[in-house]
């Protein structure tokens, strides 16, 4: 028998080689594609057993070496492709395979926007049980994607580090704590890039040290711009150990002048041994404290710490289509659940009576409701606190919803919201989600009342493996 030793991805034990597997670790074996994982990785069979190949794509034969192995599959690097797909597309990124951000760069567009759509029909049909073909199938239309999916980005948050005495900024490179620098990024809005440049090149020559990682010395950490790309306003955060920088106006001068656009240049100190990019401390070095943005007619704030969709020409069609779902004509109470600052619910309130939203995040809440009033809508209400906890006290208090929003983070909604949407049996429900797999879970319990009508992936994170969708669904006839 197989001996069952501790799992966990890493060096290889003798102990682990024992398993009775038709592969070992460092074997290069050639493997027919079959399909794609949920992570864009290929998925591969020998004599039965699964390997992932990352960068290999179905219909192709590849070879790639075995580098860990799990009892029921197992991981290998692609060495050569040797048959290859006809959808197969040469990354135009220099560093695509060291970066790992885009791990669907070599697959055609298209093919991108078909694959998210499958992954949408899997996860309903395996995990919701629901039927994907046929009669009586639920529709999930395909993927919408960018007419140009490279550039979109409008966030950058960049680790800066220290190669033979100048300042580098890019991505870790694989398990490790060294940078690799980075000049353009080809999902990133030009001035982002152009903007971590500046920084980097001024600091060097400043003589500005990068925070050691290891070593907890040293003073700038990250680099983060956010440009609002209707407006064209640009921010500028530098994040530091510490508060005093050395000739700051000399840094801050070349930032101003420089950089396309920038009306706002903040300074974050973060003096913690962490992975978290922002400390609680952030001041304003020169310029505006925000910088604005529009998604459709709605104006929105946004400052250095606040959340804000990365993705804001598809955020707008996922927005739209979220609108059309919610069916609002202007006489509605709507409620958005997870409205983080209110994007959603703001987009709603143009065409409700009235939105409610609920949102975890105090310092959100705050951002919404300034929000709501930058825009003149006054039919909004915003409250902080858990959604299975407030709008459960708003039923309480004889609220009464035609539409609820959801909106949550990958794990899902909380089975006490799902339990109090089936009670208060709102007519419409719109789920938009970023994980097809919880998504389908919650579906299932909603499927007791609620029938899904119509479900639309929309392609946020072009190149990126994420998939994000919103469900249209109806209260069923009794
Ligand atoms: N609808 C917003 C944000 C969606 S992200 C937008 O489109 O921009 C999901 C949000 O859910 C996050 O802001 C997170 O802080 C919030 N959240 C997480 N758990 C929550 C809970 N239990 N109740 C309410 N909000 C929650």
């Amino acid at each position: 028998m197989a001996k069952t030793t501790k799992k966990r991805r890493g060096p290889q034990t003798t102990a682990k080689v024992e398993l009775d597997l038709p592969v070992r670790v460092g074997q290069t074996v050639e493997v027919e594609i079959t399909g794609l994982n949920h992570e864009g990785a290929g998925v591969g069979r020998v004599e039965g057993y699964t390997l992932f190949v990352d960068g290999a794509l179905a219909g192709e034969r590849v070879r790639a070496r075995v580098d860990h192995v799990k009892k029921n599959f197992g991981f290998a690097k692609l060495s050569e492709v040797v048959e290859a797909s006809e959808h197969r597309f040469m990354p135009p990124c220099p560093l695509y395979d060291r970066c790992g951000g885009c791990s669907l760069q070599h697959l055609a567009y298209e093919e991108q926007l078909r694959h998210k759509q499958q992954i949408v029909r899997d996860n309903l049909r395996r995990i919701g049980g629901f039927s994907v073909e046929g009669e009586g199938a639920i529709t999930v239309h395909l993927t919408l994607g960018m007419s140009d999916p490279w550039r979109y980005r409008n966030k950058a948050q960049v680790p800066i580090g220290e190669e033979n005495g100048a300042l580098v900024g890019g991505f870790y490179a694989e398990k490790s704590h060294s940078i690799i620098d980075m000049n353009e990024c080809l999902i990133q809005h030009q001035v982002n890039d152009e903007a971590v440049a500046v920084v980097k090149k001024a600091a060097t020559k400043l003589n500005i040290a990068a925070y050691d990682e290891v070593r907890g010395t040293g003073l700038l950490r990250h680099v983060v711009v956010k440009v609002g790309v209707k407006t064209g306003e640009v921010m500028v955060v530098l994040v530091t150990t510490e508060e005093p920088i050395p000739q700051r106006e000399k840094l801050v001068e070349a930032i101003r002048s420089e950089v396309t656009g920038v009306s706002s240049v903040v300074q974050n100190i973060n003096p913690d041994k962490t992975n978290v990019i922002f400390g609680k401390k952030t001041v304003t070095l020169w310029g505006s404290d925000v910088i604005y943005d529009y998604i459709g007619p709605i104006k929105f704030a946004i400052s250095a710490r606040s959340f804000y969709q990365v993705n804001p020409a598809q955020t707008e069609v996922l927005y739209n289509k979220t609108l059309e779902y919610a069916g609002a004509t202007g006489t509605e109470t709507v409620i958005d659940a997870y409205c983080g600052i209110g994007t959603i619910s703001l987009f709603l309130a143009q065409k409700s009576k009235h939105v409610y939203g609920v949102e975890i995040v105090p310092e959100a809440i705050a951002d919404a409701k300034r929000n709501a009033e930058l825009n003149g809508l006054g039919n909004a209400t915003f409250e902080a606190g858990p959604a299975e906890v407030v709008i459960p006290a708003w039923k309480e208090k004889g609220v009464r919803a035609d539409v609820i929003v959801v909106d949550p983070p990958r794990k899902g909604c909380d089975e006490a919201l799902l339990t109090t949407i089936l009670e208060m049996q709102p007519e419409r429900v719109v789920y938009v989600s970023c994980n097809p797999s919880t998504l389908a879970r919650d579906l299932k319990v909603l499927a007791e009342r609620y029938e899904v009508k119509e479900v639309q992936p929309v392609d946020m994170f072009p190149h990126t493996g994420h998939v994000e969708c919103v469900v249209w669904m109806s209260r069923a006839k009794e």
